[in-house]
């Protein structure tokens, strides 16, 4: 039984055919934060799922991912983290290099922001290939973090980016086709 709520939180999200390139169907969630309801709805998801699992860490990716940690950091008591394109934190950083459809990008966390042991949630606002939340969990397993899911509002199920995932669980609202 699906949630009464995923429907409302889909139907909020636009879909922008070829941007920022032909064949690309853009996810917008821009149009979700216009809807009130639905925007504290999809915060409260992931609260619900989260509260009182001892998670200390949520780590956002830049940029949509800042949009929806930090709210739910707030709401289950765990500090949040960025996980930044690179040359943008200040501090000294610890960065993972990914592969994208053409060449490479980096991801840069702070060092000291969080220390081995933690439990960590990461979000993003959308999987698709599933290379982004990887360097992600590497950048966060490397100083001993346990990454204890991922979680995001939107995955492009025919990308296949939860298999890249292995067996790290990952955990949806809404699946596009
Ligand atoms: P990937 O690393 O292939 O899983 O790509 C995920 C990242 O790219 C996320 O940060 C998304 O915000 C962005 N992204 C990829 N495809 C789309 C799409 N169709 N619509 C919106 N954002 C996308």
């Amino acid at each position: 039984e699906q949630d009464p709520r995923i429907s409302k939180i889909s139907s909020a999200i636009r879909v922008i055919p070829n941007f920022p390139k032909p064949g690309i169907m853009f996810q917008d969630i821009t149009t979700l934060l216009l809807d009130t309801k639905a925007f504290r709805d999809t915060i409260d998801l992931f609260v619900e799922r989260y509260r009182g699992k001892d998670i200390s860490v949520v780590a956002g990716i830049e940029a949509r991912g800042f949009i929806f940690g930090p709210p739910i950091a707030l709401a289950i008591g765990a500090k949040f983290v960025p996980m930044r394109k690179p040359n943008k934190l200040p501090g000294e950083v610890i960065s993972e290099e990914y592969s994208l459809e053409y060449g490479t990008d980096k991801m840069e966390m702070h060092v000291g922001a969080v220390q081995a042991g933690e439990r960590a949630l990461v979000i993003d606002d959308l999987i698709a290939t599933g290379g982004t939340l990887c360097a992600a969990i590497r950048l966060l397993e490397r100083v001993g973090v346990h990454v204890v899911e991922c979680a995001c509002v939107i995955e492009l199920p025919e990308l296949k980016g939860r298999d890249r995932l292995g067996d790290k669980p990952l955990f949806v609202l809404v699946s596009s086709t």
